[in-house]
């Protein structure tokens, strides 16, 4: 595979009011691997607001506080990764994007090209939506959506979702004991994509439906989305590294 886009929710990367080190040590202990096999990546991050509220505890109620923390959170959030980054020899990059980026032929250009650069030059990029200016994705949800406009106008075949949840079931599975997992999904009903979202907690806006939102746009595209757990990387290694499907749901047209 020549490029793919790994997103991952603010759930695997903070943990009782700090940072989850471990886990976001083994997620870039991954990406060096998919690197290593000569393929691109690109990282879509979320977790500058959760990360900000690690640092200073502000009330989350209200959005211009959101957008503080974000404010906060953000280079935190950055001077991390390049800190795991670099026990592997790897520089990473800050790439803040308005969701509008891909409302403009122009823009999504230029992007395009800077985006090309940094992989040409094994720069990993780190995207995530500028919150403190562009507030869509504290009020409307996660970076789900963008990471799939990512996905599929910076050219990579496959999105992998790293969530808080380890596939797509035929019922949420947090409310029902017997919800089966779905392998695979080719096709994804409108009821689906239109029920009420349902994220887990304060720091999750997307919940489920923005997940289907972005895969159905993918899908659309001709491209194909991966959704597995962030918390055990155990089945995106497998998919990524070994090229087996053991968990996790991939949606392909
Ligand atoms: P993240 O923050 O990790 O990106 P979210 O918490 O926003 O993810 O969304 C995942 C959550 O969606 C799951 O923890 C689960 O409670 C909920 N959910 C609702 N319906 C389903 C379903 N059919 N399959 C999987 N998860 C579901």
């Amino acid at each position: 595979m020549k490029r793919v886009v790994l997103k991952v929710g603010s759930h695997v990367l903070t943990e009782n009011g700090g940072m989850a080190n471990d886990r976001i040590n083994a997620l870039i202990e991954l990406i060096a691997q998919i690197k290593s096999k000569g393929t691109e990546v690109i990282l879509v991050s979320s977790g500058a607001v959760a990360t900000g509220y690690t640092q200073l505890q502000l009330d989350r109620a209200s959005v211009s506080n959101r957008q503080a923390l974000a404010a906060i959170g953000q280079p935190f959030l950055l001077s991390m990764y390049q800190n795991f980054f670099s026990k592997h020899d790897i520089l990473c990059s800050q790439v803040l994007l308005s969701a509008d980026v891909f409302d403009s032929r122009k823009h999504t250009k230029h992007a395009k090209m800077a985006i090309d650069t940094l992989l040409e030059n094994g720069v990993v990029p780190i995207i995530n939506e500028n919150d403190t200016v562009s507030i869509d994705e504290l009020v409307f949800g996660d970076n789900d959506r963008l990471s799939a406009h990512v996905a599929y106008y910076f050219d990579a075949e496959l999105l992998v979702l790293l969530s808080d949840i380890d596939a797509y079931y035929d019922k949420d599975p947090n409310k029902h004991g017997d919800a089966k997992a779905k392998k695979i999904v080719v096709n994804i009903s409108d009821d689906e994509l239109n029920a009420t979202a349902t994220p887990s907690d304060k720091f999750a806006t997307g919940g489920i439906v923005t997940k289907l939102q972005a895969a159905d746009f993918l899908m659309r595209h001709d491209r194909e989305m991966f959704l597995a757990s962030g918390f055990d990387l155990n089945d995106v290694k497998d998919f990524l590294i070994k090229g087996e499907h053991v968990g996790g749901t991939l949606f392909k047209s």
